[in-house]
């Protein structure tokens, strides 16, 4: 595999970075995952303009969109797929240990790997720990994924792909990797940003693709929403079939198959959207 690390092309095993970068000694770092299909990415403008208010929430210099999309293109090319998941990492940058980051200069890496496709419907638990809806970095895509790697070996330990946060003053917030939507009495809803969700990219074409409400919801609603899905880039749209002990037979639901089909065709027709 051929990765973009600092300004050019490497194979994976060659590729350096300090192993005092504040993206490993604090997790001072931010990234997009994107998706990759037939060689063209989805949506790049948009992750572009996320990892830009990452940075800027973090006070990582702006990155540059020209160098960052040159670097797309490159490792696009020099590892051919089908369907992959592109991603794109910003860190902090070597820091003498113990030093806050200064005027480090912060590394780009670039990185492809394949991407299987996802089941048109999965397993989700809830945890019992909160997301913070106002905490410094909420909202921004940061390398700092530790409470996600917990929450999801959870999932995982009871036959689920997915864990669901709520926030703390108890509302359905999103999921590790993925924003949540309900459906009620033929309505699709899902939470505001201010629940403390990511600004999802998938989430947002949904919202306008579809007239999804924007709405507070008690964590409890998914004890009885007529149809439950995640978005994210890799999922594009996946339905929920058990919800902790709910099942919720016959998903995807047709609220959400008509989602997924008005996400396909709108996907398929503008790849920059
Ligand atoms: N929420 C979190 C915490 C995520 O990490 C992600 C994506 O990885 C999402 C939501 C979904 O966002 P997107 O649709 O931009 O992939």
């Amino acid at each position: 595999m051929r990765i973009w690390v600092n300004g050019g092309l490497r194979d994976a095993d060659d590729a350096r970075l300090s192993v005092f970068d504040h993206g490993l000694t604090v997790g001072d770092g931010i990234f997009e995952t994107v998706r990759v299909a037939g060689g063209h990415p989805f949506a790049l403008t948009r992750h572009l303009v996320r990892l830009t208010r990452s940075a800027r929430g973090l006070g990582l210099a702006d990155p540059d969109h020209d160098e960052v999309r040159h670097a797309v293109e490159t490792v696009i090319e020099a590892n051919p797929m089908e369907l992959g998941r592109l991603r794109i990492t910003c860190t902090g940058g070597l820091s003498p240990l113990g030093s806050d980051r200064g005027d480090a200069a912060p590394s780009l890496i670039v990185a492809l790997g394949e991407a299987a496709r996802r089941p048109d419907s999965t397993a989700v638990v809830t945890v019992p720990w909160t997301r913070n809806e106002r905490g410094a970095v909420t909202g921004l895509k940061t390398t700092s994924y530790a409470e996600n790697v917990v929450a999801l070996a959870r999932a995982h330990e009871r036959g689920a792909s997915e864990a669901i946060f709520p926030n703390t003053v108890g509302q359905l917030c999103e999921g590790t990797g993925s924003n949540v939507f309900v459906v009620l009495d033929g309505r699709i809803h899902t939470p505001p940003v201010t629940s403390g969700c990511l600004a999802g990219i998938t989430r947002a074409l949904v919202v306008e693709w579809t007239g999804a409400q924007e709405t507070d919801l008690p964590l409890d609603v998914l004890e009885r929403a007529d149809e439950i899905f995640l978005t994210s880039t890799l999922r594009d749209i996946q339905a929920v079939h058990r919800v902790d002990g709910r099942e919720l037979p016959g998903a995807p639901g047709p609220v959400t198959v008509k989602a997924m089909r008005v996400f396909d065709e709108r996907a398929a027709d503008d790849l920059d959207p």
